[in-house]
């Protein structure tokens, strides 16, 4: 039976002596070389540690940012190393490439229960490729450096690439407790949630949060929109939004999916007021203003007071939250209220909630929230709104073969 908090036992049980490859997320923010938000590096920690323990050979691999194809030590996991070495309690051995002479070394030197971390696995063109036998001969030449596979990285499940999907046609392989959990999590949003069941959704980009919008409004009692995409939502309301973000070309697609909620009884809530700016981060300008009433000179950067209010209130009885991507551009305090009402209004709910996004992960721990005080916090954005629009994800149905 598989333990779906941690790695299954049998595959623990086999492993000492084996070298491990365990495919990570670690694609943490960095400023130079200061890690700004170890939060990814954490999450990937216990399913490393359990190998470690159960007498592996641990080699990690990972990506960071988006390098292209080659060497860039702007991207050098480097003092992702260090970070990992910190909280594993033990030095992590870093190799300077992630499959050449380095990454060879390194993977012989390390005894039972050692763990090395390979570079960018993104520093190689054949990772990321479309050409299936391109990404092949990659994949084969990580296989070559491993007994065993752990996928690990949910923050890349969703992509057909080397180190997630094409390594684990090679080798023997399992799910990692990291994955495991995320995927447990997820199932509970889709499959029989309790309710009511209030989704929140914001950040910059409509468009990638269509299809989860498409979903969830089946099975949603209640859509909260904040962030970036309040404008789209507005616009197709006949509003004027002076310079906010705006999506033109999605105008009718979001026509159409008030028309769809309406149908099924699905309350979809905009904000009533919006904090708005001269300019782009001009925190000096913000001021509130009605929602239906933005000024022509101006762009939205926040939900406003009444706004975070209203979305707290909503919810306050909800059984079941998702809430992906930030109110406001929180990375800047005059636009962070928005972001800081919906969180603190999610630790209070009695029941299942879920952060499911990078910035958004990110917007919790900066503004100094208890991360114990959510139910669960995803490390994949992109993959878990990838799972809940319903669409396969390449690197997890792998791992069932
Ligand atoms: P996540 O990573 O949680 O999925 P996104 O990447 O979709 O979230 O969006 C996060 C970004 O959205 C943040 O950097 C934030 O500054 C930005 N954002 C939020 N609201 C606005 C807005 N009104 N205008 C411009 N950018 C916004
Ligand atoms: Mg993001």
């Amino acid at each position: 039976m598989t333990d779906f908090n941690g790695l299954a036992p049998e595959f623990l049980q086999s492993v000492r002596g084996k070298r491990v490859l365990v495919r990570s997320d670690l694609n943490v923010p960095l400023d130079g070389t200061r890690i700004t938000d170890d939060g990814r590096i954490r999450a990937s920690v216990p399913t490393i540690k359990a190998l470690a323990d159960a007498g592996a050979r641990v080699v990690v691999t990972a990506h960071l940012g988006r390098p292209k194809g080659e060497p860039d030590p702007a991207y050098s996991l480097a003092p992702v190393a260090a970070r990992l070495g910190d909280l594993l309690g033990a030095p992590v051995a870093f190799a300077g490439d992630t499959v050449g002479a380095s990454a060879q070394e390194t993977v012989a030197a390390l005894a039972d229960g050692q763990v090395a971390l390979l570079e960018n696995v993104r520093f190689n063109p054949g990772e990321t490729s479309k050409d299936d036998a391109e990404r092949g001969a990659f994949a084969d030449q990580l296989a070559a450096l491993a007994d065993a596979f752990v996928s690990d990285g949910f923050g890349v499940v969703h992509r057909k690439q080397a180190s997630v999907y094409d390594v684990a046609q090679r080798l023997p392989h399992a799910m990692g407790g990291l994955v495991a959990a995320e995927v447990a999590v997820l199932r509970r949003l889709t499959v029989d949630p309790e309710r009511p069941y209030v989704v929140v959704l914001g950040g910059s980009k409509v468009s990638d949060k269509l299809g989860v919008i498409d979903n969830l409004l089946g099975k949603a009692d209640k859509l909260l929109i904040g962030g970036g995409m309040v404008f789209t939502f507005l616009k197709a309301d006949g509003h004027e939004v002076g310079k906010s973000l705006l999506e033109e070309d999605q105008l009718d697609t979001v026509r159409a999916y008030r028309a769809r909620a309406e149908e099924l009884g699905v309350e979809i809530v905009l904000p009533t007021d919006i904090v708005v700016a001269d300019s782009f981060g001009d925190q000096a300008s913000a001021r509130v203003v009605a929602a239906d009433a933005i000024p022509a000179d101006s762009l939205g950067l926040d939900i406003g007071p009444e706004s975070g209010a209203a979305f707290a209130a909503a919810l306050a009885d909800a059984r079941t939250v998702f809430w992906n991507g930030p109110m406001g551009v929180f990375e800047q305090p005059a636009f962070a209220e928005g972001t800081r009402a919906v969180a603190e209004a999610l630790t209070k709910v009695d029941g299942l909630s879920v952060v499911g996004g990078g910035d958004s992960a990110a917007a919790v721990r900066t503004l100094g929230f208890d991360e114990a005080a959510f139910g669960h916090i995803s490390t994949g954005g992109g993959a878990s709104l990838e799972y809940l629009e319903g669409k396969e994800l390449p690197g997890i149905t792998v791992l069932e073969d």
